[in-house]
Parts: structure tokens; C-alpha cells; sequence
């Protein structure tokens, strides 16, 4: 299995984009989180690892949760998908999978901007845009091939972590979330973690990854990072933007 680091940054970032990345699985790309400038994000990225791909190519997202630096991004990405589906270069709705709590209150965040309701056109609906599916904490999903488990977290809006799985190799995404030992021991199954680190309360302070025992360091790499983080803290490494993970 192999991924692309979209984006390493946190909400409040100046230097990056939003934490994101972008997997290839058997049966095709898969959006993880979909942040702000996400066009400009999927192509810096990917360019670096010689891959071409933009929106018209991704028929899969998944949402951790809908907090702007993750999911900011799907106006744009809805409206773009609308556009090639109405000249036929891109057919497929894209499937948005999520957890039903964020799926219940996902229209509540775009149709504002996206349900056309000042038009001669009857209003539109979230399903004019997307197929969404669900995401349930017990029951492993198929997206483009990969199967997803998910396991929510204790951030302040109901939010999912990631195991994401091909016949040979597990990718664990911690998602946001205050640092949480039972969290840690279910994406302990991966042979790579990405997990995130940040101030306050709802985030995981780097401190508490550095208690982990050696063997499991080893495995995480730190994404979700503030823009003055101090890698001298750490000898856990911090992912870099168009970094390439092979499982
Ligand atoms: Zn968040």
C-alpha cells in the first residue's frame, strides 16, 4: 500500500496545508481528509512522487470529522466533481465515507454555500454532490479495494481513527485526538502510525508519544503538527509534505 502526505499542518498553520493524504488502492485513490486548497495540495504532492492526479481522479474521501482543517476542502471539491460530471469527464459521484454522526450534520455545513436555494432550480441536496456512506465502528467498510476499520476518538466533535488495510500491510491514522492509550493499542495493529501532535487539551501533546515503548516509537511518524514544532523533542519523526509511504 502506498500514500502521499498531502498537507502536515495543524489549523492554524502559515507554512503548510491541512493534514491530509492520498492513497492508492487497488481500485483507485482514496482522499484521507479533505482540508483547505486541497486542488493546490493534491497537486504539490503529488508531483513530487511523479504521480498525476487531481479531483476528476479521486471517486473515494474519507472524513475523519468536520473540523474546517479537515474537511474545508469538499465545497470546492463537490463543485469541481459537479463541473466534470456535467461535460462526462469524470462520471462517478464521489463517495464521501464517514462516521453517521458527521454524516448526519454534513449538509448543515455546506449547503449554505452549496444547495443553489437563491436559483429558478429546485434547491439541490448533499446527494446531488456526493454518495455518502457510512463508516460504523463494527463493521470493517471496502473502499476502492482497501478495507477501513474506524474507532472514534475523545476530540470535541465525534471523530474517527483509521485502520486501513490491504492483504499485506495496515496503515493506522490516529485522526485528532487527545493522547488516549486505549486509541494508541487499537492502531498498535499497524505496521505504520500516523499520529498527530498538538497543543491543548484536544491534541496530543509529544511528550506522552515520547513514554511509548521503543518498539511502538518506531512505528509512528507525527503529522497535525503546530508550525513552530521542535523535532529536537522528539526522535520520533515528523512526516514532510509530498512524502511517500510504503507499507
Ligand atoms: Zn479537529
Amino acid at each position: 500500500m502506498r500514500a502521499v502526505i498531502l498537507g502536515v499542518g495543524d489549523a492554524f498553520t502559515r507554512l503548510h496545508f491541512g493534514s491530509s493524504a492520498l492513497l492508492d488502492g487497488p481500485d483507485g485513490f482514496v482522499l484521507l481528509d479533505c482540508p483547505d486548497l486541497i486542488h493546490r495540495a493534491i497537486r504539490e504532492a503529488t508531483a513530487r512522487v511523479g504521480w498525476r492526479v487531481d479531483a476528476s481522479a479521486i471517486d473515494d474521501i474519507i472524513i475523519t470529522h468536520l473540523h474546517g482543517d479537515h474537511c474545508n476542502g469538499l465545497e470546492s471539491f463537490g463543485f469541481a466533481r459537479k463541473r466534470k460530471r456535467a461535460s462526462d469527464e469524470a462520471p462517478t459521484r464521489p463517495r464521501i465515507h464517514t462516521s453517521r454522526r458527521a454524516a448526519d450534520r454534513l449538509w448543515e455545513r455546506l449547503a449554505p454555500a452549496m444547495d443553489a436555494a437563491g436559483s429558478a432550480n429546485p434547491p439541490r441536496t448533499l446527494q446531488n454532490y456526493f454518495d455518502v456512506r457510512v463508516l460504523e465502528p463494527q463493521t470493517p467498510a471496502a473502499v476502492a479495494g482497501l478495507t477501513v476499520r474506524c474507532r472514534f476518538t475523545n476530540h470535541p466533535i465525534p471523530t474517527i481513527g483509521l485502520l486501513i488495510s490491504d492483504d499485506q500491510a495496515t496503515l493506522g491514522w490516529s485522526s485528532d485526538t487527545p493522547f488516549d492509550a486505549a486509541h494508541i493499542e487499537w492502531l498498535s495493529q499497524a505496521d505504520v502510525i500516523v499520529h498527530e501532535c498538538n497543543l491543548g487539551p484536544p491534541h496530543t501533546p509529544i511528550e506522552s508519544l515520547n513514554a511509548l515503548p521503543d518498539e511502538l516509537r518506531a512505528k509512528i511518524r507525527l503529522i497535525h503538527l503546530p508550525d513552530d514544532f521542535d523535532q529536537s523533542s522528539t526522535d520520533i519523526r515528523s512526516l514532510r509534505e509530498g512524502e511517500l509511504l510504503e507499507m
